[in-house]
């Protein structure tokens, strides 16, 4: 779980569940060098119907305030089952819906299915946030924002860490900012490594904040008791 911050304050507002394998031989794995693969043969159901239901039941467990977020395959909203899913994970964990928010990236609405767009409708009804996960590198990324009941716009890492490297991602990433404002979305920055990215962005006032400055990824039972601080705003 990697923590999201609130970046005026440094409190943590919740944490992104990031699926780790420890493989017996070869060590631990990223979810890059497996997830692709779970998608090609057909195991990413059970995969992502397994983070969801694991990851909510050890969210219930933490202060109320502090929310998950959990990421979804774009071949899970191709399985009708997902509702059903999403519905159960809650029900067996007793996290309210409020807590969960789905990342999805933008190649889940690529195919402009009346069903996807039906699935992300009852999800949302439920009360489960819907972030749009690496915003910014996808195509069409405007008009799905319009079209579909997005809460959150994740900005991608690349444009954060190209901030005071590459000249046009601070307007890139300012403009993102004032979209998301203007349309009643939080707005979280991933990738946050240096000290002047994080004073840039919350001085422009982007709302979230995520990255290996403010803390990596850790198992669930190394997370930090109670409400806890993190001195970096
Ligand atoms: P993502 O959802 O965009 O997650 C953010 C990735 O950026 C994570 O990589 C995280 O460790 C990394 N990251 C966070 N802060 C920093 C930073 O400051 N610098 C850099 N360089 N990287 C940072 P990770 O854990 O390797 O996950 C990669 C991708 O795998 C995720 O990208 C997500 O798309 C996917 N993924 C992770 N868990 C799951 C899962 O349970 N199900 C599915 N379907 N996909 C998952
Ligand atoms: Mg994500
Ligand atoms: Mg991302």
């Amino acid at each position: 779980y990697q923590p999201l911050i609130d970046l005026a304050t440094g409190g943590v507002e919740g944490y992104e569940a990031l699926l780790r394998w420890n493989h017996p031989e070869r060590g631990p794995l990223y979810p890059d060098s497996f997830i692709p693969l779970a998608e090609e043969i057909g195991l990413i159901d059970v995969i992502g119907q397994y983070v969801l239901q694991f990851a909510c039941r050890e969210a219930a467990t933490w202060p109320r305030h502090v929310k998950l977020a959990v990421n979804a395959s774009p071949l899970q909203f191709r399985n009708g089952n997902l509702l059903n899913i999403v519905v159960q994970a809650l029900a067996m964990s007793g996290l309210e819906p409020a807590r969960l928010e789905l990342e999805i990236t933008e190649a889940v609405l690529m195919d402009r299915s009346a069903q996807v767009a039906t699935l992300l409708d009852n999800i949302r009804a439920l009360g489960v946030g819907i972030s749009m996960d690496d915003f910014g590198t996808g195509y069409s990324s405007l008009s799905y924002l319009m079209n579909y009941p997005f809460t959150k716009i994740k900005i991608d890492k690349s444009f954060i860490m190209g901030l005071g490297r590459e000249p046009n991602s601070k307007a890139v990433v300012s403009a993102i900012i004032g979209l998301g404002r203007s349309l009643g979305m939080t707005v979280t920055a991933e990738g946050i490594e240096m000290p002047e990215h994080l004073d840039y962005l919350r001085d422009i006032g982007c709302g979230q904040g995520q990255g290996y400055l403010i803390g990596r990824a850790i198992p669930g039972d190394q997370l930090p008791q109670e409400d806890e601080r993190r001195n970096v705003a």
